[in-house]
């Protein structure tokens, strides 16, 4: 992986309609934070990625918490007196309150009611309800829907199970040539719905098979897990591991016509979040960073205190800061092709550059080295070779085993990419040694 590899995913190229394409096949599965969805869903990831699955029992702890029973569900409606299907779970998964147990009986408007949930302010639009731990069950429907439901009496049937099973979880393992981690987290619990989860799962599966291309310095972690309770139980369950994680993402949504923003990790000025920045300030004429909070979605985790791992998190339009967040609305038609090719281009970048990022000190620091006699001169990347000899001249300044490679961009506020393809093509001629 190299950080101009990126470059060429840029207008006009298919990567975009391609990640498109797959979270299409992935958003009609009805997901949760266990159940058959998840399973089926990696079955598609797979096709794209090798993949190690885990299967972690219910009831397993994991820190604080508990490993849930396994939901899954067949089919829900709410019917009227002929059979009539009112509310159709087959029609739409969201109709449905994630985890709800298992209904059948005739009831009346009024019992039916306090189970019912809509948008008033958004009433064509179904939102998306859960009860994974207060045990209950629910439909959800748009409010014009509901203003037409009539008085009953309702048929209503819920066919679902939560039983002992297992929480499912899975990685892609991209080997490295040091003991050098870094983990990349998109969650993949939530139903039909495409920015919020699917962009994430989707391009998170193709860095993956980007990388597995090449052979990357650290060793790259892709983890698919139900948001909160899979990233705490990845982390329980590698607690040794995370000693040697240097860098990680998570990604949310990324398919929306919102800026591309990253937010910080904990540590606030980790390698990823400096990598980040400068990638940004590429892209934008003032990046869009975000600060540190203990909110959003699995960056949570890994920054809370016993861990405060390097991990900061990139989306485009984040949770609840979008109008169809948690909603039918956050469906195919919100995430656009180039939307997701950028996001990944982006990504994958900031990846590619914490994965060649060192400290180097230079081998020929008494004066200017000569460029022309080691065939440097003239040498092509990131745009023209003035632009590459200008950022050589950086890269030997700066190289006295002080400063990494992000810390070069960012003082001779060259491009990250342009940097570091003059350290690599230093290194190689035998000017610069890593630290
Ligand atoms: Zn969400």
């Amino acid at each position: 992986m190299k950080v101009d590899d990126f470059g060429q995913y840029s207008e006009g190229h298919p990567i975009g309609q391609e990640i498109h394409d797959l979270i299409r096949e992935m958003y009609p599965i009805c997901r949760s934070i266990t159940g058959e969805g998840v399973r089926r869903t990696l079955d598609i990831v797979e096709r794209w990625i090798p993949l190690r699955r885990h299967e972690v029992p219910s009831g397993t702890r994991v820190f604080d918490w508990e490993v849930p029973r396994e939901w899954n569900i067949r089919d829900a409606f709410v019917a009227d007196a002929s059979g009539r299907r009112l509310i159709d779970f087959r029609a739409q998964n969201l109709h449905v309150v994630s985890y709800s147990l298992p209904v059948d009986r005739m009831m009346s408007r009024a019992e039916l009611e306090p189970h019912l949930y809509t948008m008033p302010d958004r009433p064509d639009w179904i939102p998306y309800r859960t009860s994974y731990y207060d045990e209950g069950w629910g439909f959800c429907l748009a409010h014009r829907d509901l203003q037409k439901l009539g008085d009953g009496p309702f048929h209503v049937r819920i066919d679902s199970e939560l039983a002992p099973g297992s929480l499912t979880y899975a990685e892609c393992v991209v080997p490295g040539t040091t003991q050098g981690q870094a983990i990349v987290f998109a969650h993949s619990c939530h139903p039909s719905m495409a920015n919020d989860s699917l962009s994430g799962v989707a391009i998170a599966a193709a860095l993956a098979r980007e990388l597995l291309r090449g052979r990357p310095r650290l060793t790259w972690r892709f983890i698919f897990a139900p948001a909160t309770i899979g990233s705490i139980t990845w982390l329980s369950r590698n607690e040794e591991l995370t000693g040697s994680v240097q860098a990680g993402l998570v990604l949310g949504p990324l398919g929306d016509a919102g800026d591309l923003t990253y937010k910080r990790s904990r540590r606030g000025n980790s390698v990823t979040d400096r990598a980040a920045l400068q990638v940004l300030r590429g892209l934008q004429a003032s990046p869009h960073i975000e600060a540190f909070e203990p909110y959003g979605y699995d960056e949570r985790q890994f920054c809370s205190p016993g861990f405060n791992l390097p991990v900061g998190r990139f989306t485009r339009s984040a949770n609840g800061k979008y109008p169809q967040y948690h909603t039918s609305a956050d469906d195919l038609s919100l995430v656009l092709p180039d939307k997701l090719r950028d996001s990944f281009a982006a990504i994958g970048t900031t990846m590619a550059a914490i994965d060649f990022n060192r400290t180097f000190v230079n081998l020929s620091p008494k004066g200017e080295p000569q460029l022309g006699k080691r065939g440097l001169y003239g040498a092509i990347g990131g745009g023209s070779p003035e632009r590459l000899q200008y950022a050589m001249l950086w890269v030997l300044n700066l190289a006295d085993g002080t400063n990494d490679v992000v810390e070069m961009a960012e003082r001779s506020s060259l491009d990250l990419q342009l940097i570091c393809r003059a350290a690599e093509l230093l290194e190689q001629s035998g000017l610069l040694k890593a630290v």
